[in-house]
């Protein structure tokens, strides 16, 4: 394991309180991936998982037994996340689907088609606290076959979807995005905020995250930007118990206070996808960042149960 001095940017004197200080680094924890996101932490198991998309696999990491296979192939999984009932929830590429892995291992479609036609590739995903599944439905994963396998889209744009917990419907939650990436909700599940990455392949597209209210039965309202990384995109992101926004970026981790200021920033020695807080206390935030995980222990603890 290698190890290098942690890396803070200050923007307001309240980051201080939400880091431990300059003495405590960045670690590498791996670095063998091609493009990594998705991380997701089972504290149950004392693991993380997280997508190694290129190479179409899954990987586990322990604090005692490093990094090895969880699933091979993987249909180019992106996004996971947990249900309410602590099970895997996983954004699949190369079938494009949503799938939930149960407790023995055998694997469910939650959600592979809309209105008769394939969905796109699903990116990322995140449970409400009423059940719902929320997922985004960029086309990345089909416009190569680098991150899945590149084909039509069938859906007439690129979507945030909603499947409700009851009836299993789904349905378009919002369809003004160019390309809707990482998504969270806040604490109290009264916000939802959902990046939008067109700029990724559109230089004019939109790079920032958006917030919307959630109202009763998942119907949302607002959708102004929220925030935007001044360095690269905001692909992946979680929300602490004081409903900051820890969101990759360009640099590394940036983390915005509810009110949308930027508090400061974790430097990160590769391009930031992802990141989720782990670890016992729940206050280590675990980063994908291009071939590498990292991981950093902060002040502050991760929002709801996963
Ligand atoms: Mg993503």
């Amino acid at each position: 394991m290698r190890e290098r001095a942690a890396d803070y940017v200050i923007h307001d004197a309240s980051f201080r309180s939400l880091i431990l200080g300059p003495h405590v680094a960045v670690e590498q924890l791996w670095s063998e991936g091609r493009w990594v996101e998705g991380p997701v932490w089972f504290g149950d198991a004392g693991h993380l998982l997280w997508s190694d998309i290129p190479n179409n696999r899954i990987l586990r990491w322990t604090e005692s037994g490093g990094v090895t296979i969880f699933r091979q192939p993987s249909n180019f999984a992106n996004g996971h996340t947990r249900d309410l009932q602590g099970r895997l929830i996983s954004c699949e590429h190369g079938t494009r689907r949503v799938t939930r892995t149960e407790w023995d291992g055998t694997v469910t479609v939650l959600a592979d088609r809309y209105d008769g036609k394939s969905l796109n590739s699903p990116n990322d995903v995140v449970v409400a606290q009423d059940g719902a599944v929320w997922f985004t439905d960029p086309d990345y994963g089909i416009m190569t076959d680098y991150e899945g396998y590149a084909a039509p889209r069938e859906q007439a744009g690129c979507y945030l979807f909603r499947l409700d917990p009851e009836s299993g419907t789904l349905r378009i939650a919002a369809d003004d995005f160019a390309k809707p990436n990482g998504l969270a909700f806040s604490p109290d599940g009264s916000k939802l905020y959902v990046a939008d990455t067109g700029r990724s392949h559109d230089p004019e597209g939109p790079g920032h995250i958006r917030v919307f209210d959630v109202g009763e039965g998942g119907r949302l309202s607002g959708g102004q930007v929220f925030a935007a990384p001044d360095r690269g995109l905001a692909d992946g992101f979680r929300c602490d118990i004081h409903g900051n926004i820890w969101t990759s970026a360009g640099d590394g981790v940036h983390c915005f206070a509810p009110d949308g200021a930027c508090l400061g920033r974790i430097l990160v020695p590769e391009q930031v996808s992802n990141c989720c807080f782990g670890g016992a206390r729940r206050n280590r935030l675990f980063i994908t960042a291009t071939t590498g995980l990292y991981a950093v222990f902060l002040n502050t603890r991760g929002a709801g149960a996963h």
